[in-house]
């Protein structure tokens, strides 16, 4: 079965959720392709799953703890402190299934012009995608797969495809590198579009 639309988006963290919802915004039918499950993210990537969020929010009941141990402000009067840690995985979960829930699949549904296709997109074409079963057909392709766990390669390295838009990339001023995000079968090369810079 194929479908068509405007522009592919293939992935599903934060990089992927702005261009959707710019897209939408836009009237731009769009599909939103993503693994449901890779190296342990799920809906929302890195960032709200394994990355900034729950990252922070460990650190933060670190640094609480290890102050009330420490005890470094004389105009406080400290406790007895005890640390939980069961239970400090247990909310940090919680925050994360919360986060993922409010800012990414209920966003989702608000978006009108976004299909979101669950599983791992390949490229089978210089415009198509391949998920599971079904074939997708567009005009234009933004690869937002890149955060954590970026390829790298340089534009010169690159194949050929018909327009490749890389959402998070090195500076392009800075010249030689270019995150290429590791979707399978993507062959970049013409002119990338650089959309958004960030530091390689
Ligand atoms: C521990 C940690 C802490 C961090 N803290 C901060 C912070 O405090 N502040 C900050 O700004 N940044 C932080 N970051 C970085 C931030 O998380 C990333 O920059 C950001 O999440 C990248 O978003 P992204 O959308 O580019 O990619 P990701 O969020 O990684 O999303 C990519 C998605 O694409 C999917 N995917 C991959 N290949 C395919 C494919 N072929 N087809 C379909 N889907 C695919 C993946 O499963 C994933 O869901 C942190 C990162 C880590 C690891």
């Amino acid at each position: 079965m194929t479908r068509k639309h405007d522009l592919v988006i293939i992935g599903q963290g934060s990089a992927a959720f702005a261009a959707a919802i710019k897209a939408d915004e836009l009237g731009v039918s769009t599909a939103l392709i993503g693994t449901n499950e890779t190296k342990g993210t799920l809906l929302g990537g890195t960032c709200v799953n394994v990355g900034c969020v729950p990252s922070k929010n460990l650190l933060t009941v670190g640094v609480s703890y290890y102050d009330s141990i420490r005890e470094p402000f004389g105009a406080i009067r400290y406790g007895k402190t005890k640390l939980d840690f069961k239970r400090a995985m247990a909310e940090k979960d919680a925050l994360v299934r919360k986060f993922r829930r409010e800012k990414y699949a209920e966003v989702l549904k608000g978006l009108h012009n976004v299909e979101h296709i669950s599983g791992e997109g390949r490229f089978v074409s210089r415009d198509e995608v391949k998920v599971g079963r079904r074939t997708i057909k567009a005009k234009k392709f933004l690869i937002a797969v890149t955060g954590g766990d970026a390829g790298a390669c340089t534009i010169d390295d690159a194949q050929s495809a018909s327009e490749v838009v890389s959402a998070a990339v090195a500076s392009a001023e800075s010249g030689a590198w270019v995150k290429v995000p590791p979707v399978p079968g993507a062959r970049y090369g013409g002119e990338p579009t650089v959309t958004s810079g960030q530091a390689g």
